[in-house]
């Protein structure tokens, strides 16, 4: 296994940065930038894409194969208890807060 992976952005190789010029003279060109893998990256989308930039247009392009993936054909829920209100305030002005609360005991 590589210690890296390409940039899966579909069009990192078209930005405009210096890091990404690669070649010898008369036949430069714009490179998909490698990620390298580290312990913070490895599980998670930043092990394939260089920025939120690349991840962002990926999943813009590739949104319905993604969500079929696993699709959500209906809502979900988290069974709560009945919210309360309390009333705070200090000497420039007054707020509520709803609370709420999980019910463990209705939890999945
Ligand atoms: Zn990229």
């Amino acid at each position: 296994m590589s210690d890296f992976n390409w940039c899966h952005g579909p069009s990192c190789h078209k930005s405009h940065t210096v890091d990404r010029i690669r070649g010898v003279k008369g036949s430069k060109v714009l490179r998909t930038r490698k990620v390298k893998l580290n312990n913070w990256n490895r599980n998670s989308f930043y092990s394939k894409f260089c920025s939120n930039s690349c991840y962002n247009e990926f999943a813009n392009k590739y949104v319905n194969e993604i969500t079929a993936i696993a699709p959500r054909t209906e809502a979900l829920e988290t069974p709560i208890l009945d919210p309360t209100k309390e009333r705070h305030s200090n000497s420039w002005h007054s707020w509520t807060v709803t609370n709420l609360e999980v019910d463990e005991s209705r939890q999945s």
